[in-house]
């Protein structure tokens, strides 16, 4: 098989040959039919991720079906469509997985990262990575589901808001055209919060109530004029973007950083405490939680902004996600 491999940390990707692995007892072989690109590949590509062993394929919005499954596999079947998303594994028997947690495992793995990923013809998950993908989702669609849907998706659904609540988005990109969709589709009243005027009319066709222009508007003040939010999404992973939003929250508020910055956030602990606020992050979630976020996809229509590139493109496929030339998800497809 071929395969888009990082050969060491900080090494350029190359396109090998490989044998097709075999399926472990408890794993499942994915033929891959599309893997999405996501800003996290770079703890593989930079090898600033503990514990990689090189070389190794990255990709965790990996859309497939299975090729073969492990002599204990029950619960999977040959042929059937199936995604593998950040959360490759975990061990069930740490404290974490004794209370349902498996997020927090001890000992999870991470698909890309411990284990090769989708830029590839083939991989081997563990079979609790697994989640189904809808019939009537295309696996281009898929794939960036699978970490940037999920993840909106499961950190949106999490928190307190309920239907009518005003949920702002801050950035649309990657994560943010999809997590505008899915608070749209899920009832509360949205706001996208960007950079300039460039993205004003996607931002209301993709579902947002209102726009404000960060630039032209200071979106705390532009927030507090609507009532306060009840839920700030950060998807843009800049530590000013997310320091300029925490006085927009409403009582209550949450403010939830999915895009994670490289340095550090300054926040006034009293304007916390004054409305009983948070500022929290979230990380995607369990294979089930992939596959509820794929159903809800299904179910209301929202699709990802994609571009495609073949295996051989893999590097550009990463170079255009890391300049931030592609509108929104690079997407492998071998
Ligand atoms: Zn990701
Ligand atoms: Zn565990």
């Amino acid at each position: 098989m071929r395969a888009a491999q990082v050969p060491e940390a900080g090494g350029d990707f190359e396109v090998v040959e490989k044998p097709i692995p075999d399926p472990g007892p408890d794993e499942v072989r994915v033929a891959v039919d599309a893997c999405g690109v996501c800003f996290s590949d770079h703890y593989t590509k930079d090898g600033v991720y503990p514990g990689i062993d090189y070389p190794r394929t990255p990709g965790h919005e990996v859309a497939g079906h299975v090729d073969a499954v492990g002599e204990d596999v029950t619960t999977w079947e040959e042929s059937q469509r199936v995604g593998v998303g950040w959360h490759g594994s975990h061990c069930f028997t740490c404290d974490p997985c004794r209370r349902g947690d498996f997020i927090n495992c001890e000992e999870a793995s991470v698909t890309g990262i411990h284990f090769d990923g989708g830029y590839a013809e083939y991989l081997t998950a563990p079979q609790e990575a697994l989640a189904a993908i809808p019939d009537d989702l295309d696996a281009v669609d898929a794939a960036p589901l699978l970490c940037a849907g999920v993840t909106t998706y499961n950190a949106i659904r999490n928190t307190g808001a309920r239907p009518g609540d005003l949920v702002a988005i801050q950035g649309i990109g990657g994560l943010g055209h999809l997590g505008l969709q899915y608070a749209h589709r899920a009832g509360f009243e949205t706001v996208a919060l960007s950079r300039g005027t460039d993205k004003r009319d996607l931002a209301f066709d993709l579902g947002a109530d209102h726009f404000v222009d960060t630039d032209a508007e200071d979106p705390a003040d532009a927030l507090g004029e609507m009532g306060g939010a009840r839920v700030i999404l950060g998807t843009a992973p800049s530590s000013d973007a997310i320091e300029s939003v925490v006085g927009g929250l409403g009582p209550n508020g949450q403010l939830v950083v999915v895009g994670v910055p490289g340095d550090g956030v300054e926040v006034s602990i009293q304007a916390l405490v004054g409305g009983r606020n948070t500022v929290e992050g979230w990380a995607s979630g369990t294979a089930r939680d992939s596959q509820d976020a794929l159903e809800f996809s299904a179910l209301r229509d929202v699709t990802p902004m994609v571009e495609e590139f073949s295996l051989d493109e893999a590097a550009d496929a990463y170079a255009a996600m890391l300049d931030g030339e592609v509108r929104f998800r690079s997407v492998v497809v071998p």
